[in-house]
């Protein structure tokens, strides 16, 4: 009994824990932006029979309804940037979005046209120029906003100036970009199906207000005032009603989208280490480079290993399959066409042959106040071709020689290169 009352214990302390961790789970942020407002009123036209619209109004209008559908809802937190008649900025409404961490931004307008003929809806996304824009934003401030827990901890060595940082930006940003078209779709295909109104479609613009937004975007037209019938559609409860739940049932549609992605992470087995390492070949040539060179096309984390008397340019080290094909990827964006992924076994000893390193190349012999024959001992030269090699330590495995470098480098010897040896 007593065994048995324990074990009840552990299952109760259990669903405890389940249910904290679902209460605690985050809410779903949504940021609802009324286009224009105060002075700011948009697109305007004045009706016979049904006065002035203004798009101001309308946006609003559409904004509170499907605010409150949501806020019934307690799985969202609704963000409003306005919910009366004032302006706040585009920089205002952005920099809301971002400062709450939302999930989603959603920015409602109408269209107008110098005709009186054109109607229907449309919702945009980010063009991919502005996808730029924001690269360039995140690189001068040194900003790293866009990245998830999951990308920064794979480009931990974030340097907003390496080409590699830049290509994780571009990851997350076309991450954005690929929501922003799934949610516009959803809300698109709403208009046609249930409210039986024209799509001009979901399209990519540049457009301040989703440009430095960090979280997917989209910018609906709910309609053209400028067209009679469809403005009288925008004014009117019934209009405003139809378009508030189409939008509504596309975030709910998003939502649970979301969700079943989320899960399928979840359930995915975490990925296990491979046995060896990999690194990848970005060339193999005569001429020795040092960091910053740019025949190194801004790469860092390069190894090189003198091989035969080539140079053999290595990019990055992981021991997991998707980080090595991620870096693979990036050094072939660099340039590296012919990059190849090389797989290392983790301290091996050379059977026959060794590493060392070469301390120093030149044309000219080091003199012997040099600190490199000062401070090493036992250092060897050869000449070959009218260059002088310096080469110093004899060790067996590659990690020998990587420690051996780094030991160098204390000394103030750097620039060195593992040479392997054949005997
Ligand atoms: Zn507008």
């Amino acid at each position: 009994m007593k065994t048995h009352k324990h074990a009840f214990n552990i299952i109760l302390t259990v669903l405890f824990l389940i249910f904290a961790q679902l209460g605690a789970q985050k809410k779903f942020v949504i940021v609802l932006d009324a286009g224009h407002g105060g002075s700011d009123v948009g697109a305007t036209r004045k009706y016979e029979n049904i006065g002035l619209v203004q798009e101001k109004d309308v946006t609003l209008g559409i904004v509170l309804k499907l605010g409150r559908m949501l806020e019934k809802n307690k799985d969202y937190k609704i963000i409003y940037t306005r919910k009366i008649d004032e302006y706040p900025s585009l920089a205002d409404r952005t920099d809301l979005a971002n400062r709450s961490h939302a999930d989603l931004f959603i920015s409602v307008h109408c269209n107008a046209s110098t005709k009186s003929t054109p109607y229907g809806t449309e919702t945009y996304v980010q063009g991919p120029d502005q996808n730029k824009t924001n690269l360039e934003v995140a690189k001068r401030e040194n900003d790293v906003i866009f990245l998830d827990d999951k990308d920064r901890e794979r480009f931990a060595s974030y340097d907003p100036t390496s080409p590699e940082s830049l290509i994780a930006l571009r990851i997350q940003q076309s991450k954005y970009l690929e929501s922003s078209l799934i949610f516009g779709g959803y809300v698109e295909e709403n208009f046609v199906k249930k409210d039986k109104r024209y799509s001009r479609g979901v399209m990519q613009k540049n457009l301040h207000v989703l440009r430095l937004n960090a979280m997917p975007s989209v910018l609906i037209e709910t309609g053209f005032i400028s067209n009679a019938e469809e403005a009288a559609y925008l004014a009117s409860d019934k209009g405003q009603d139809e378009i508030a739940e189409s939008i509504y049932d596309a975030i709910t549609s998003y939502k649970k989208r979301i969700d079943r992605n989320q899960k399928k992470i979840v359930e995915e087995p975490k990925e296990l280490p491979l046995k060896n390492d990999f690194r990848i070949l970005l060339m193999s040539t005569p001429n020795k480079y040092v960091v910053g060179d740019p025949a190194l096309k801004g790469l860092n984390y390069i190894l090189t290993i003198k091989e035969n008397g080539l140079y053999k340019y290595y990019y990055s080290v992981t021991n997991f399959a998707s980080i090595k094909e991620n870096n693979l990827k990036t050094a072939k964006d660099a340039g590296f066409r012919n990059a190849t992924a090389v797989s290392f076994i983790p301290n091996q000893d050379m059977n026959t042959g060794y590493y060392r390193l070469e301390v120093y190349t030149g044309k000219d012999k080091l003199p012997s106040s040099s600190p490199i024959l000062k401070l090493l001992k036992d250092v060897e030269r050869v000449k070959a071709n009218g260059i002088f090699y310096y080469t110093y330590g004899n060790v067996k495995s590659l990690e020998a020689a990587t420690k051996l470098q780094k030991d160098l480098e204390e000394k103030g010897i750097t620039n060195t290169t593992i040479e392997k040896v054949y005997k």
